[in-house]
């Protein structure tokens, strides 16, 4: 509990995640099943409407797997409260926003957290790309605030980054640190320039890819065959692309490009073409893959 300075020396127990997409999803199922009391919100009724079930079905698969028993799913997902009002989050030891990744809606959510959250409340984004600083800047609290950002698929990638803002203060770190070992997960200490480390240096290789496919080297099969088969990689680029979701992918490229001020970080026209088109890959059925059918098949 937080001694009477507000200050922390706290054992975190309730979780509150912002944002129920993608990784909303993972964030409160790693949570749940690790025991702490997960509340999760979203302006969209529809995918606080879906979540459940979709948890439900990723938790089938670690019970099959053998992962976790049938026990541990239900009691998991008895720990796992949906609101559509931010205010019920105010109670939360730890906030993990993990809305769309624009810089103006991360704000807003947390100028709105801030009048009902307590004293000794952490507050984490899971951007992929943002200034920590500049998010902890704008709070009551920089020194408890914290880049906390987890892989896609939250439920099976092993690694979380920390993100430590100027102002971030050890005991923060030192919090965040645990809990990410509570979830069996490793932790990597990244500074706060944009993208940090996996981003920085798997979205210029994603956006390459989109290049290569934009100047006619390759086709989409060829491309992500040519990675597979030849560079070893589990996924093709764009077929990873499709899965991270082409917004979020162009997003992360515009945080280089702007924050590095370099031209080798110019996203791609194709990809924002692929955007502004709404083709955003999986969540969206279309990117560089139609998913609409039995199998995927490309778009180019
Ligand atoms: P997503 O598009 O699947 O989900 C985003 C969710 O945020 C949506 O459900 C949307 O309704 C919700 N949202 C938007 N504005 C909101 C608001 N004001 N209040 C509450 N909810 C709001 O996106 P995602 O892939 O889950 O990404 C979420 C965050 O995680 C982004 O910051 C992204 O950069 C980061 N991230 C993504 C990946 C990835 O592979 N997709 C990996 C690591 C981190």
């Amino acid at each position: 509990m937080p001694n009477n300075l507000g200050y922390l020396h706290m054992k975190v127990s309730t979780v509150g995640v912002i944002g129920a997409g993608q990784m909303g999803n993972g964030i409160a199922h790693v949570m749940a099943i690790a025991g702490y009391q997960v509340q999760i919100h979203d302006i969209d009724q529809g995918a606080l409407d879906a979540l459940p079930s979709r948890i439900a079905k990723n938790m089938d698969r670690q019970v099959k797997s053998g992962k976790i028993s049938r026990d541990e799913k239900e009691f998991a997902l008895r720990r796992i409260q949906i609101t559509n009002e931010i205010v019920s989050l105010g109670h939360s030891d730890l906030i993990i926003e993990a809305a769309t990744e624009d810089e103006r809606t991360k704000q807003k959510i947390f100028d709105s957290l801030l009048p009902h959250i307590q004293n000794h409340t952490i507050l984490t984004s899971n951007t992929s790309s943002i200034s920590i600083t500049r998010l902890a800047s704008r709070t009551d609290r920089p020194e408890k605030f914290l880049g906390f950002h987890f892989m896609n698929p939250v439920p099976v990638m092993q690694l979380v980054e920390l993100i430590r803002g100027i102002a971030t203060d050890q005991e923060t770190y030192d919090i965040c640190f645990e809990v990410v070992e509570s979830l069996g997960k490793t932790a990597a200490s990244a500074e706060d320039f944009p993208a940090f480390i996996v981003n920085r240096i798997l979205m210029p290789m994603i956006n390459e890819a989109v290049y290569t496919l934009y100047e006619g080297v390759g086709s989409v099969e060829a491309i992500d065959q040519s990675m597979k088969l030849g560079a070893n990689h589990p996924m093709g680029p764009l077929e990873l692309a499709d899965f991270i979701g082409l917004d979020t992918c162009l997003a992360i490229m515009n945080v280089l490009h702007d924050g590095l001020a370099d031209t080798k970080y110019r996203p791609c026209p194709l990809l924002t073409k692929y955007v502004e088109a709404g083709w955003l890959g999986q969540k969206t059925q279309r990117g560089f893959y139609d998913y609409r059918g039995e199998v995927p098949l490309p778009t180019r």
